[in-house]
């Protein structure tokens, strides 16, 4: 199942009956959340059974269907803090702050055509909910292929979650592996015979991490006096860099997927799960593993939506192997992937087509073939040009396709 939210905002203010459902619901998943760490217990229908009735006392006419979503969100919140707990964290008493409540697709009616939402607060008592559509809304409501799910309302805007079974991906005609770099994708697009070197380009990613890195370091020498500062700022400067690398992903992986789209490629890439940089225990090496994760993640949920088959392979030895005589070099190399069989090629663009070999010989790319023999060592297609992206409307689909 595919979920995707989409935010709309209000034509007007939230009705103060609404504000105060908002109020309400905050209330009502607080108080689950303590009663939950006190009993020990995480699931929906545990919280139910502890706070129900408490809480039906104190607000004897709220939707019923509500405090059950209360439960629930009390419930997610409850599984990250034990999660967290688990892994040592110092455990603060997690609470809502945010005024928001979430209503399940049966407890709030959206009409598709007219925007509006009729939500249901108590016994007799029901807000209509304008919405302002745009364009881009309208693909979402108009698309009957979408059901509606969740609703989640904040003071000034709802997130809407359109659902859809994930479609069967088509059959390729071509792939495109691609190896996985701290600054750039790396790889090969195999099409009939032919084996041409592909790469999309991301070293701001590199740049900002290291950036923020930095900033954050400074921040803690300089509030070493005061804890809770410090950990704040450094919060906030997190949150920060994560947009701004997110942003940059976003963009590479529409490029990666409009180039695949268009040809009808798999995509294939190297399954990072367990991945550890053992190399170092420096920060920055430890710190440099997840926007690639990320990246692999904005990949395969767009894929999904876009029936864009995804392989992923075990990278063990890629960067190591030579793709023609199957020898396994020992040591590491520089830029380029050297063999005694006279193989030599950029060491990333060899990864990839190791890449591709364990996808084809496993059976995982359908009936392609690819002969690396066939590799055209002169061209280079890019997929991601970042100069070409940051002068780019922030809308996406600003990677350029073609020969250099
Ligand atoms: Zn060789």
């Amino acid at each position: 199942m595919l979920v995707k939210g989409v935010v709309f905002y209000l034509e007007s203010d939230l009705p103060p009956d609404a504000k105060l459902l908002l109020e309400d619901f905050r209330l009502a998943v607080n108080n689950a959340i303590r009663a939950g760490l006190q009993a020990r217990v995480t699931s929906r229908n545990a919280l139910n059974k502890l706070a129900y009735k408490d809480f039906r006392r104190e607000h004897p006419r709220m939707y019923a269907q509500h405090l059950v979503s209360a439960f629930e969100v009390a419930g997610s919140a409850l599984k990250i803090h034990r999660k967290r707990f688990r892994k040592g964290a110092t455990g603060r008493i997690p609470f809502v702050k945010r005024l928001m409540m979430k209503a399940e697709n049966q407890a709030y009616k959206l009409d598709r055509k007219s925007g509006i939402i009729d939500l249901p607060i108590r016994a007799g008592c029901h807000v209509e909910l304008r919405l302002i559509v745009s364009q881009y809304h309208r693909k979402y409501l108009d698309d009957m292929a979408l059901s509606l799910g969740s609703l989640t309302v904040l003071p000034d805007r709802v997130i809407v979650a359109f659902r859809k079974d994930a479609p069967k991906p088509y059959s390729p005609d071509s792939v495109i592996s691609l190896d996985t770099n701290e600054r750039s994708l790396d790889g090969v697009f195999v099409e009939g015979d032919v084996g041409k070197a592909i790469k999309a380009e991301f070293p701001e990613v590199a740049i900002i991490q290291q950036r923020h890195h930095d900033r954050r370091k400074r921040l803690q020498r300089k509030k070493a006096h005061d804890r809770r500062t410090s950990r704040n700022l450094c919060r906030r400067e997190g949150a920060r860099e994560h947009r701004r690398i997110d942003y940059r992903l976003h963009q590479v992986a529409d490029s990666v997927l409009k180039f695949a789209e268009e040809r009808k490629s798999a995509i294939v890439l190297e399954d990072l799960k367990g991945i550890k940089s053992n190399r170092s225990k420096e920060l920055n090496r430890r710190l440099s593993m997840w926007p690639r994760r990320k990246l692999h993640q904005i990949i395969e949920y767009k894929a999904q939506w876009k029936r864009v088959p995804v392989i992923k392979v075990n990278p063990k030895n890629s960067s190591r192997t030579c793709p023609i005589c199957g020898r396994i070099q020992d040591s590491r190399m520089g830029a380029e992937f050297e063999c005694e069989c006279g193989w030599r090629l950029d060491r990333h663009i060899n990864a990839s087509i190791n890449l591709l070999q364990t996808a084809i010989s496993k059976g995982m790319a359908g009936g392609l073939r690819f002969n690396p023999g066939a590799f055209q060592h002169d061209v280079m297609m890019i997929l991601y040009d970042p100069m070409t992206g940051a002068r780019s409307e922030p809308n996406g689909t600003s990677g350029i396709v073609g020969v250099t």
